[in-house]
């Protein structure tokens, strides 16, 4: 068999060649490092981790990234399994002794008699001679790589900074305070006049929130990644700073919508939230990309009426990250629509964190190795861990009329609120419980979803050839 060649000896590249290899396919994994190194790597090892050295929760049972976890150790995962042997104590999270993890994966990689590492930069898009390539370089690609990916793809389609703007789970929002019109009751295509959740301030509360967000701390960008600001997508507090009224005059402006609940009163300002994903159980603050610290932003946002108990699926920021326009340029299968030898893994896909780019390793090799063997491998169901993100990446982001009808896709983590919502009477009370108290619904809730994801996962191995795998990895 030709080998599979793959760009990036991160967590995604690393968990993508084990999967390739454990299936009986070669693999050529390149890795730069230390020939030329990033601004936040700072060893020559495979799969290192740059920052924390946690995999976040383990809680299989009703946490969204401990379901990750789960889906992967049941996939044979290589980052899984050297995590698990290098843990250090960390309550409900799993977090690992980053230098062993990083060594047991290299050792892991440099011993497979179907994996050669070679030790060098990957300079413009791989050559056509390659084959089927991943290309899985992470939020720090190379600056020639990402130059060769832009000129395939397009001006627009790799970013390198990203901005995000707080994403809230719809149930969390107070609609006795919140209603539904969009601004003027425009109809865009798709439309319906009634596209956005608007959140109501009166002066008062409008102060008291440009004095926070004024005086919140902020997290400080490295010195190199630079300062990103760009007209159009400052950052909330920076707006805020500029003179009390400008938030007013701009994504908090009030004109042209009513409060369905207290019609004769115009709001001072306005909040708005717009749907984020095709299922309708996410929605981002419109314009609140912010680098307030994360503790700071939670308590900041809740001072808006509406929102007082939000859950936020991911609070806002802006990082040095370069990562692909994903839902328009790439396949279900994740290769480049308009060059299909070309699949792309990790965090360059849109997705955020070393567990969700390692997942999307996993995922890639297996296609890419599938594809090579002339087999047949669905990626797993949307109600999968891995499968609701894959379905963040390509597909379930919405485009916006005021956008030009652009995706304004950004990364994120895994979340519930990427899982298509549960059957009716998959919530189930524990017995002898009458009633939900406080918030054992919403426990309940993450059970069923989690429950339902690990089940699918197991019935989409099984449907596959893997039981060997299994085997082995048991
Ligand atoms: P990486 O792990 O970055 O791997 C990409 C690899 O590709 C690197 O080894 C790089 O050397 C190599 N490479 C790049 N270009 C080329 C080329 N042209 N040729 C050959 N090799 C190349 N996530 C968390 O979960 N927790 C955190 O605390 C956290 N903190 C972060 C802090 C910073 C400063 C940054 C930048 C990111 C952080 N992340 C964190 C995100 C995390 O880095 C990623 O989620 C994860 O490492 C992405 O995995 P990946 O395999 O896609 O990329």
């Amino acid at each position: 068999n030709k080998p599979i060649h793959i760009v990036g000896g991160g967590l995604a590249g690393s968990e993508a060649a084990w999967q390739i290899a454990t299936r009986g396919v070669p693999v050529v994994l390149h890795e730069m490092r230390p020939n030329r190194g990033t601004e936040a790597h700072k060893t020559d090892g495979l799969a290192e981790l740059v920052c924390s050295n946690s995999f976040r929760s383990d809680d299989a049972e009703a946490n969204a990234v401990g379901v990750i976890h789960a889906e992967m150790r049941l996939a044979g995962s290589l980052v899984m399994r050297c995590a698990d042997a290098n843990q250090v104590p960390a309550g409900g999270a799993l977090a690992v002794d980053r230098e062993g993890f990083s060594a047991a994966v290299t050792k892991a990689l440099s011993d497979h008699p179907l994996i050669t590492i070679e030790r060098s930069e990957v300079e413009g898009l791989p050559p056509e001679e390659w084959g089927p390539t991943i290309i899985a370089t992470g939020p720090l690609t190379a600056p020639a790589l990402a130059d060769g990916i832009r000129r395939a793809t397009g001006e627009d389609a790799l970013a390198f900074f990203d901005a995000i703007a707080p994403i809230v789970h719809f149930d969390t929002i107070d609609l006795d305070k919140a209603w539904f019109q969009s601004r003027y009751d425009k109809v865009g295509p798709g439309g319906t006049g009634k596209d956005y959740i608007n959140c109501p301030l009166d002066q008062e509360t409008y102060e008291r929130f440009i004095a926070a967000l004024v005086e919140g701390d902020r997290a400080e960008f490295k010195d190199w990644e630079g300062t990103p600001y760009f007209d159009g997508c400052l950052p909330i507090e920076v707006m805020a700073e500029r003179g009390p009224e400008t938030l007013r005059h701009g994504p908090m402006k009030p004109m042209g919508l009513t409060d369905a609940h207290n019609p004769t009163v115009k709001p001072y300002a306005v909040v708005q939230l717009r749907q984020d994903n095709a299922l309708g159980t996410l929605y981002n603050m419109v314009g609140f990309q912010t680098k307030l610290k994360y503790g700071e932003q939670a308590a900041i946002f809740r001072m808006i009426p509406g929102l007082e108990n939000a859950e936020f699926a991911r609070l806002g920021g802006l990082h040095r990250n370069t990562y692909l326009d994903s839902p328009r340029l790439l396949d279900g299968e994740l290769r480049l629509k308009s060059m299909p030898r070309l699949r792309f893994a990790g965090q360059i896909t849109g997705c955020e964190g070393y567990v969700e780019s390692a997942a999307i390793g996993l995922l890639a090799g297996r296609l890419a190795a599938a594809e090579s063997l002339g087999e047949t491998h669905a990626p797993p169901p949307p109600t999968t861990a891995i499968g609701a993100l894959l379905g963040h990446i390509t597909g379930g982001h919405l485009a916006h009329e005021e956008e030009g009808g652009k995706r304004s896709f950004q990364p994120m983590n895994i979340n519930f609120g990427l899982f298509p919502p549960l059957e009716p009477g998959a919530i189930v009370r524990p017995e002898g419980v009458k009633r939900f108290r406080g918030k054992d619904k919403s426990i309940a809730k993450k059970k069923a979803l989690s429950a339902r994801a690990l089940r699918d996962f197991a019935a989409w191995l099984d449907g596959g050839n893997d039981h060997a795998v299994r085997e082995a990895a048991e």
